[in-house]
């Protein structure tokens, strides 16, 4: 059923806004030949003060929050001024959060988080309208799009630090965390012109938010595989991560016969085999070993002792423990049959977030809406990736919605997204936007 009162050619406009914005921002960058824009720097601010002239343009209040956090609000017809701009408090409404991130990775592309933002304005664009001021459907609650300044955690090494103090989860331990250059967040604050001490008013209240709403790219290929262009999100995994030591020992390359060798990176590699071989069997596990090195590391000598990493991720909390009990088993045979010790350290560890059964539903539906009648159910799929909302779920309900990612690249130039996908992404959003504003609250 579609409640959105819009004509496609409106939406495909709005697609090709977002596509063209897309563009603009991506010109925003600390590298000429790439886009890199990392937190509190001098591009963070340029693509803040866009975003907050595309809220303006829509009637919405705008203000940078006390994290670097760009956010719009737009009230409902008939309430008040309202209020929470900096922290000021007294809302009449409760908003409903749409948003994403503007930070990039290095050499990123340009529609990780950016794209969900953008449609977001879209979203506030079909809603209202301009003549009145006002909405073109009664919605019971504000709307705010809130653009992420730190989700990737290129430049402190830590993610989420816009999204978490939004949520309240702030950890005044991350102040210390420093760049490439030395210079600690604290500092890099200051520099930006936020106060450290002040952090506390980015934090928003349960009963100010309704719920937290992202579209975003897929960053993998799962959508373009099934030939489908928007999935609703099931949650978002969690990753268990491990810095693994094998130890074996240094000895002379040449006069070592193979029988008495302990060699570490023969042990490690029959690790990092089997790692693939548990995960793989498995139905919703992915495990990767990105890092691995051997020491002594010289060409003539047997490797002694080599560290690898292991990120560990699942849908479900439990599955994944169970892979990691059944691959420090593994582990322990193939390092007995070796003659090698090993050890894990945790280096780091999180919780999956499920996206709320109603914003699933509510989610669900609208993509419905964009499809033609008697179409199958849309896909559900789990984010193998980390999102803002994994943060958000401290603070209310979240639900995602996935775009298409042709060839599923992602943190890479070659990273896309069709604009009409967007458009059935925009359209999608805008009704399930409307689903919810209909349920019984
Ligand atoms: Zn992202």
């Amino acid at each position: 059923m579609s409640l959105l009162q819009a004509a496609p050619d409106q939406i495909a406009v709005a697609a090709r806004r977002v596509m063209a914005r897309c563009d603009e921002l991506a010109r925003v960058s600390a590298t000429t030949d790439g886009i890199e824009r990392v937190h509190l720097s001098p591009e963070h601010a340029r693509v803040n003060r866009l975003a907050a002239e595309w809220m303006r343009e829509l009637g919405m209040r705008t203000w940078q929050d006390a994290a670097g956090n760009q956010v719009g609000r737009i009230d409902p017809v008939g309430a008040g001024a309202g209020g929470v701009g900096g922290g000021a408090g007294g809302a009449e409404h409760p908003a409903l959060l749409l948003g994403s991130h503007l930070d990039t990775v290095r050499d990123a592309g340009r529609f990780d988080g950016i794209v969900g933002v953008l449609m977001a304005l879209e979203i506030v664009r079909l809603l209202r309208v301009p003549a009145a001021g006002g909405w073109a459907v009664p919605l019971p609650f504000a709307l705010e799009v809130i653009a992420f300044s730190d989700e990737e955690g290129t430049r402190f090494g830590k993610a989420l630090l816009g999204s978490s103090a939004v949520a309240g989860t702030w950890d005044d331990a991350w102040w210390d965390l420093a760049d490439a250059d030395g210079t600690t967040l604290r500092q890099a604050f200051l520099e930006f012109g936020l106060d450290p001490g002040r952090i506390g008013e980015a934090a928003r209240r349960p009963d100010e938010v309704v719920a937290y709403l992202e579209a975003h790219i897929e960053q993998g290929p799962e959508l373009d595989r099934a030939d489908e262009p928007l999935a609703v999100v099931s949650s978002i995994a969690s990753a268990r991560r491990f810095r693994l030591v094998v130890e074996g020992e240094a000895r002379h390359a040449g006069g070592t016969p193979y029988d008495v060798r302990r060699d570490a990176l023969l042990g490690a590699s029959e690790a990092a085999l089997a790692v693939e071989r548990i995960c793989a069997a498995e139905h919703h596990i992915i495990g990767t070993v990105g890092q691995f090195e051997a020491f002594p590391g010289a060409v003539n000598v047997i490797p002694g002792e080599v560290q690898l990493s292991l990120d560990l991720r699942g849908e479900f909390d439990g599955e994944r423990d169970r892979v990691w009990r059944g691959l420090t088993a593994e582990l322990d045979e193939i390092m007995g049959r070796r003659g090698l010790r090993w050890r894990a350290h945790e280096v780091h560890a999180a919780a999956a977030v499920f996206c709320a059964p109603l914003l699933q539903d509510v989610i669900r539906t609208g993509i419905a809406a964009t499809l033609p009648p008697r179409a199958e159910a849309p896909p559900v799929i789990f984010s193998r990736a980390g999102h803002d909302g994994m943060a958000l779920g401290a603070l209310t309900d979240v639900g995602m919605l996935f775009l298409r990612n042709p060839d599923g690249i992602s943190h890479h130039p070659d990273e896309a997204v069709a604009t009409g996908d967007v458009a059935h992404g925009i359209r999608a959003l805008a009704e399930s936007v409307l689903h919810l504003a209909s349920e019984p609250r």
